[in-house]
């Protein structure tokens, strides 16, 4: 197989670098720089999204029909490459690809018309509602009620580890709206408006200073039922459509890529660039990143790619995600004692401490952050599972 660009692609890479440097403001770009987490702050999010929204770039691998420009895998892979590169602020995810597809795939021509140009154009933030407290990785037993009363659902429940619901407009949620089948063929798939009267958000200290992780709970909150996506009890199978197109971008190549180069940029700037062993684990690192990146082209490049029945996207997961912690730990080993100093997330994003040399701050606290990798979006051990499962038949 040739997995050298083609032409065209290489066009394609220049337009789009020169958009960005374009674009990207450059306190966005100094934020993002000096944080360097896998995400950024809301504020940014949603600035960014609505300028790349001014050329259509914001949701660009959705179907022409509903929006989207068509690109090709490659082309997206591309673009995201770039944004990382230019340290331009992560857009809007959980719309454009979480419940965006999930709405053109399964949705009514109401729910589109409604949902999709709003996530286009970046207008608001969307929360995830799939976990509850003692159901993550056993999400088909969740207990979150939503009762069928005339033209509404009554739902009741708590979800957990809700990424920014504090500042979400909406949500998809997965509840329970029938207790006597299966567990799986009981969930459906909700979109709720988070200003809802008996929704109450609780933000959750983190260890890295943050607090974008939130509890929700749902007290009698009343949702028209032309809001629930689909067939009602086929919530199991939109979840999992989802969760293939996030685990498929779950390797965080990118970041990766981006974060192995900083790692060398610290050692040349601690004085530790000759020390062998250090070398020794650079180079160690930077062979794994290249080798999970032409797996990833090889993914995309495959004629036969595709988001489910495979073991691919775990992988990449496996792999992205433990590499995430490699390169982010040597970055506090590089730092020594300094390493000692937590400096506050949202802190770092304002102001990158001028009294400390400018690539200490936030280092501490990506690599703490980035433990969250094993876990979100399926657990590691989840992941393997799956491994064995469908590549090995065990
Ligand atoms: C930063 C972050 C952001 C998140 N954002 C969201 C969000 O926006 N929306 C949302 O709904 N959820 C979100 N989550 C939650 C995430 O999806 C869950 O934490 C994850 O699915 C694991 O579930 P759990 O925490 O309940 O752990 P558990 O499922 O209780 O797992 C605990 C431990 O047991 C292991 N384990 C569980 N089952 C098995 C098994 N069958 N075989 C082997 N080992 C097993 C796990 O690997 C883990 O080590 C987020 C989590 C994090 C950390």
């Amino acid at each position: 197989m040739d997995l050298r660009p083609d032409e065209s692609l290489v066009a394609f890479r220049e337009e789009v670098r020169r958009a960005i440097a374009e674009d990207l403001p450059a306190d966005m770009e100094a934020r993002q720089r000096a944080f360097g987490g896998i995400q950024s702050e809301i504020g940014d999010t949603l600035a960014w999204t609505r300028i790349m929204a001014r050329r259509g770039w914001t949701v660009p691998q959705w179907p022409v029909e509903h929006g989207g420009l068509g690109w090709s895998p490659m082309q997206l892979f591309v673009f995201q490459e770039e944004q990382d590169a230019a340290y331009a602020p992560t857009m809007s995810w959980a719309g454009s690809h979480m419940v965006g597809p999930v709405i053109y795939t399964f949705g009514s021509d109401e729910q589109k018309a409604r949902f999709l140009p709003a996530i286009r154009n970046g207008e608001y933030i969307w929360a995830q509602g799939f976990s509850e407290p003692g159901n993550g990785s056993d999400l088909a037993n969740l207990r979150t009620q939503a009762v069928l009363d005339g033209d509404k659902y009554i739902v009741n429940g708590q979800k957990i580890w809700t990424s920014t619901a504090y500042a979400s407009e909406w949500g998809f949620f997965l509840v329970r709206t029938d207790p006597t089948v299966k567990p799986q063929r009981g969930i459906s798939f909700l979109l709720i408006d988070m200003k809802s009267p008996g929704i109450t958000v609780r933000q959750i200290p983190m260890i890295n200073d943050d607090c974008e992780l939130c509890e929700v709970f749902l007290d009698n909150v009343e949702v028209p039922a032309e809001n629930l996506v689909g067939e009602p009890g086929a919530g199991w199978t939109y979840a999992k459509f989802l969760l293939d197109h996030e685990r498929t971008t779950s390797s965080f190549i990118f970041f990766n890529k981006r974060e192995v180069q900083r790692a060398k940029d610290i050692a040349v700037a601690e004085g530790l660039a000759r020390d062998p062993v250090i070398q020794a684990r650079i180079a160690r690192l930077e062979a794994e990143v290249t080798a999970l990146e032409w797996s990833v082209l090889r993914t995309l490049a495959g004629e036969d790619y595709r988001y489910d029945d495979t073991a691919v996207a775990s992988v990449l997961k496996v792999t992205g995600s433990r590499l995430q912690h490699a390169i982010t730990e040597l970055q506090t080993d590089l730092l020594g004692a300094k390493a000692t100093r937590l400096f506050a997330v949202e802190a770092d994003r304002r102001d990158p401490a001028p009294l400390w040399p400018e690539h200490v701050p936030g280092r501490v606290g990506a690599a703490l952050g980035q433990r969250a990798a094993t876990i979100f979006g399926g657990t590691l051990q989840v992941q393997k599972n799956i491994i064995a499962k469908l590549a090995f038949g065990l």
